[in-house]
């Protein structure tokens, strides 16, 4: 059970003051979560000090300046006239106006009553020869002088979150942080300066300077070390678990695996033999499996899982295939049913999706073991789901689920082989973070007849050459993806360029030309997908949602708009989709002008390698961790606080750290021990918490 101290971070966001119906979703959406403890990870990426008092006289232009003023006469425009509300205010050594565009005259008369002295904030501008302050905020009497001359903390934003209410929720998040037992190792804390934990959380929303916004500020790293600390400690902790666990071994003996590859109808490509050994070595070993397998988009790692599980069923216990989406689920569904039916097995869908009756009927397969294979979403493995003998899992496209959920699979059997597949070419410094000590196989051969895409890149001054390039690749029988991109900023204006693109695309080209973005349902989702998938749709303009490892094989062109805002892992994976079916592929890489010299190099590099691996090492040099796998924002993913690039030489000392731990106190009993629980609870690593119960 999480310990009781934690309540306060653990509350929903709801539970604070002014988080309304409206609120709640926009800002549980920004800051990635719906806890208290998700708004406080949500850091300033800037600041604004307010401190700079001049006279108004002296204001520099064009400068944030706070002002002590007397309300001289409010000036509100004609009714229904354009011109904004203005008030005058002076102190001793002048005038200034402060102007409201579409402002409620009652707002400005409480705000600013005249007579009464206030503090006012904002930028000086000039204007007509005076000064003026255009929406001046915060407005406070001259008592809050505290609160308002202060070095006051810019936090990332969205559609309909004002820094305002941010920061009122900040507030409070901030006023009710419970103190935490001291989980670092003291040495290590007294080495490197770092703050306790509350202070630390304090100290990051309240940057003094922009020194304070660095990784290398002492708050952070600590903030930053926590969250590396937690994530190598879950892992450690049930790789130990695991590894104390009596497996079991698994010997393949080809029953099943040799009709089913038969069916397949090719043979295996070197790179798939080779990582299929390996595979069967741990098998066929008496302790659990956990494998990353990494191979590019197209590289067969479906045809290798296959083979895996026919291994884990040939000796009598039951094979899981968990996949990210409902379609991806059932896109593995409808290619294994082939070999499989070969193999006289018959596979079983699970996802969030079945419901009822169905559902129950599914359960009662997989409980009682008639069912062998159980291909799914995460649905695989909540609580109710209980299997009969569960061996082997696999899990595909692994960077889209946590590894919270990973081990939650794991734990559902006596002793579960884990094999995670992953089609990002993550560089191995970055293996670590996200698989910790699991063995890497890398499928690092295509399959044969495969011709990468010709990839082009060109202006988007050049947009009606490409529509009309996209027109003739339509009459020629291809699908076309069409993809803009995720504006950091504004998910509405992401939206938006989306729908103009699809609207325009629809006036050009005619109306088989869908749209998918992240605010459909997923029911939606799947269903234009769908449609693209299959004769309804010619066209796909989609936000960077496009489903990893969706298959179309007439899929034979993809546009990205504005491709010099994508990473180049993200660009080389995009482009994976494309040319499935054979035929040579084409990927147009359109940049908005002006492109600088460097980042039309990054874009070339697409033109001469099509291995996805050396993209993702100079991805990761060119632009550091997060983007590889395409999270601008949030650093890697499950990481809220860390970067692993900027804050590499943290991660060592996590590793160390942990894996001493673990060594002397593999079940967490000594004197850190109880901090450390807190430490694996507050990142949410309850799993590795449990595999310590049990063990
Ligand atoms: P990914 O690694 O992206 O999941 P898939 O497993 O979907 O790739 O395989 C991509 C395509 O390559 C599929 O159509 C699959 O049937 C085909 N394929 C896989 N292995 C081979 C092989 N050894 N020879 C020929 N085609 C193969
Ligand atoms: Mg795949």
């Amino acid at each position: 059970m999480r310990p009781q101290r934690l309540n306060p971070l653990f509350r929903p966001l709801a539970s604070l003051k002014g988080v309304g119906k409206a609120l709640g979703p926009l800002v549980a959406r920004l800051v990635g979560g719906e806890k208290v403890v998700d708004l406080l990870w949500h850091l300033p990426s800037g600041l604004i000090d307010r401190r700079f008092r001049p006279p108004i006289a002296e204001a520099p232009i064009g400068v944030i300046a706070t002002f002590c003023v007397s309300v001289e006469a409010h000036d509100p425009p004609a009714p229904h006239s354009p011109a904004p509300y203005r008030v005058l205010v002076r102190d001793p050594s002048g005038f200034m106006t402060l102007v409201w565009f579409r402002a409620r005259a009652e707002t400005v008369r409480a705000l600013l009553p005249e007579g009464t002295t206030r503090l006012v904030s904002g930028r000086v501008d000039s204007f007509d020869g005076g000064r003026q302050i255009v929406h001046p905020n915060p407005i406070a009497p001259p008592e809050e002088e505290a609160r308002v001359c202060r070095v006051e903390p810019v936090y990332p934003l969205a559609a309909g979150v004002a820094a305002g209410s941010l920061a009122r929720l900040m507030g409070q998040a901030l006023a009710d942080l419970p103190d935490l037992p001291e989980w670092l190792d003291g040495p290590l804390q007294a080495r490197e300066g770092w703050p306790g934990w509350r202070e630390a959380v304090r100290a990051v929303h309240a940057p003094e300077d922009a020194r304070a916004l660095s990784p290398d500020h002492p708050a952070r790293r600590r903030l930053a070390f926590d969250e590396l600390l937690a994530g190598q400690l879950a892992l450690m902790l049930v790789r130990a678990a695991q590894r104390e666990r009596p497996g079991r071994a698994l010997a393949p003996t080809g029953r099943l695996r040799e009709p089913a590859l038969a069916a397949v109808g090719f043979a295996l490509t070197g790179a798939q033999t080779r990582v299929l050994a390996e595979i069967d070595a741990d098998l066929a070993h008496p302790s659990c499996m956990l494998r990353l397998l990494q191979g590019d988009v197209g590289s067969g790692k479906t045809v290798v899982a296959l083979m895996a599980l026919l291994a884990a069923i040939e000796n009598g216990a039951q094979g899981a295939l968990m996949a990210p989406t409902d379609l991806l689920a059932r896109q593995h569904m409808e290619s294994l049913k082939g070999p499989c039916a070969a193999a006289g097995i018959t596979p079983v869908l699970l996802t969030g999706r079945d419901r009822g009756r169905a559902r129950e009927a599914v359960l009662a397969q997989i409980a009682d073991g008639t069912a062998s294979l159980v291909i799914g979403t995460h649905a695989l493995f909540q609580d109710d789901v209980v299997y009969h003998d569960l061996a082997l899992a696999v899990i595909d496209e692994q960077h889209r689920f946590g590894v919270q959920q990973r081990l939650a699979l794991a734990a559902k059997g006596r002793a579960v082989d884990v094999l995670v597949m992953t089609a990002t070419p993550i560089p191995r410094t970055l293996t670590l973070t996200q698989y910790g000590d699991m063995d890497v196989s890398r499928l690092d051969e295509k399959p044969p007849g495969r011709v990468p895409p010709d990839t082009r890149v060109l202006s988007l001054a050049r947009l009606d050459e490409l529509v009309a390039g996209v027109g003739r690749a339509v009459a020629a029988g291809s699908k076309v993806y069409w993809v803009c991109p995720l504006v950091a900023e504004s998910e509405t204006g992401d939206l938006a360029a989306a729908e103009a693109r699809h609207a325009h695309l629809t006036e050009v080209l005619g109306p088989r030309i869908g749209l998918v973005h992240g605010r459909l349902k997923p029911a939606e989702r799947d269903r234009v997908m769908e449609g693209f998938a299959g004769t309804d749709l010619d066209v796909l303009v989609a936000t960077t949602v496009i489903e990893v490892g969706v298959n179309v094989p007439t899929a034979r062109v993809m546009v990205v708009e504005h491709a010099e805002r994508f990473g180049l892992a993200q660009l080389h994976q995009l482009r994976g989709r494309i040319g499935r079916g054979g035929g040579r592929a084409t990927c147009l890489l359109a940049y908005g002008a002006p492109l600088g010299e460097v980042a039309r190099q990054r874009l070339e590099r697409l033109r001469e390698t099509d291995d996805g691996f050396l993209i993702a090492e100079e991805d990761l040099r060119l632009r550091g961790g997060g983007e590889v796998l395409g999270t601008r924002q949030s650093g890697l993913p499950g990481f809220r606080l860390a970067d692993p690039v900027a804050q590499g030489d943290l991660l060592d000392i996590a590793r160390a750290d942990a894996r001493r731990i673990v060594e002397t106190d593999a079940g967490l009993q000594g004197p850190r021990a109880e901090a450390l629980r807190t430490l694996l609870y507050l990142f949410e690593r309850d799993a590795a918490v449990r595999t310590l119960r049990s063990g």
